[in-house]
């Protein structure tokens, strides 16, 4: 019987285990830095990209992830940057589709601005892709239109409809945000809830910078939640992941809400993942600028010997949680690289 039998969390000899004891077999991979949008609190507008050069191939990305893989990795999310529009994109999932059929990975799966599911969701789901996150702000195509820096609405909406299509599950991501969407959570918490979604609230994170300032964008979710449960009935539920999620069930529509509060402490202990960037780089915290190159031993090595030492080194240099603090007015962020750059 293979060891991935017993389920996601088994270590067998191979595994990647923190000093901590923590398993980390969940890894984001941000596959550009590039995207279609200019979300306010994620880039500027003016953004600056990578030179192409220090992205990592297709080749590379199908490598990297295959190592993670064989050293344990159980699910492999792709990011970005908007991850559909990176060129070859398909063909990467295309081929990480063997270690699903393998049973190798149990889920491969991506966060998406969902500009272009209505082109690619079909495909998507070809190569089993069987859940999606699409990030969404907003249900009103002008303030849509302000967050996103141009963004059109209606084509994110078909998105989600082609993935629903498609026999996908959506999850909606929103970021909270003050002045902004926040009166307007409510009716997208039903909007998303009437379609059969589910959708999780974000606060923002101070990574990266940007035009407008961190403590004018924040909205603390314990304050949503209090407002939510003025009119409606949270109740909690217990399918918590690793992650930094926590699911209530709202009475009134029958639907799961997440709240992910990354500036709490109160997922690390739990954390059971890694991230590596567009050109490389693996962080083994979102929250501390701590890195390894695994680019180099790409580049350098073609056994992947190089690639898996690499590896091992930096998971043991995993920190027990992360720093985030959104203080002073004007203050730099915590974590220079923007989201786009880390992978969300
Ligand atoms: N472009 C894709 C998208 O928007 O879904 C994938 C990449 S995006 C960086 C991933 C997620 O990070 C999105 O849900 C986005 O809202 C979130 N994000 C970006 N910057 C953030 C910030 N500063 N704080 C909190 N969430 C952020
Ligand atoms: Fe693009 Fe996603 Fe960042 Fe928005 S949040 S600018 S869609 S990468």
């Amino acid at each position: 019987m293979s060891p991935y039998d017993l389920g996601s969390s088994v270590q067998t000899p191979q595994s990647l285990v923190d000093p901590f004891g923590r398993t980390i077999d969940y890894l984001r991979v941000s596959v550009t830095d590039r995207c279609d949008l200019r979300c306010v609190y994620c880039m500027s507008e003016h953004q600056t990209f990578l030179p192409k050069a220090e992205i990592l191939t297709i080749e590379e990305l199908d490598r990297l992830c295959s190592t993670f893989i064989d050293l344990g990795t159980r699910k492999l999310r792709l990011t970005g940057g908007e991850p559909l529009g990176r060129r070859g994109f398909m063909q990467l999932v295309e081929g990480l589709s063997r270690h699903l059929r393998s049973g190798a990975l149990e889920e491969l799966t991506l966060t998406t601005n969902g500009t272009q599911l209505t082109r690619f969701a079909d495909e998507l789901a070809a190569h089993g892709v069987r859940r999606l996150n699409v990030s969404l702000d907003s249900l009103n195509p002008d303030e849509f239109r302000r967050i996103t820096r141009g963004g059109d609405l209606n084509q994110v909406i078909a998105g989600i409809d082609a993935a629903q299509k498609a026999g996908i599950a959506v999850k909606i991501n929103t970021v909270a945000l003050k002045g902004s969407n926040q009166a307007d959570l409510p009716a997208m918490i039903q909007w998303a809830h009437g379609r059969g979604l589910g959708i999780t609230l974000i606060e923002t994170m101070p990574l990266g910078e940007v035009e407008e300032d961190r403590t004018d964008q924040y909205l603390s979710l314990a304050a949503v939640r209090a407002d939510l449960e003025s009119f409606w009935t949270l109740t909690p539920l217990t399918d918590r992941t690793a992650g930094p999620a926590r699911y209530v069930r709202v009475e009134e529509t029958g639907g799961k809400l997440g709240f992910i509060t990354p500036l709490s402490h109160t997922f690390c202990e739990s954390c059971n993942r890694v991230r590596v960037t567009c050109t490389g780089e693996l962080y083994m915290c979102l929250g501390q600028d701590d890195r390894a190159d695994l680019r180099a031993p790409l580049r350098q090595d073609a056994t992947d010997a190089s690639l898996t030492a690499a590896i091992r080194e930096a998971i043991t240099r995993k920190p027990k949680g992360h720093d985030f603090k959104i203080e002073r007015r004007g203050a730099a962020p915590a974590v220079a690289r923007s989201m786009s750059t880390t992978g969300g």
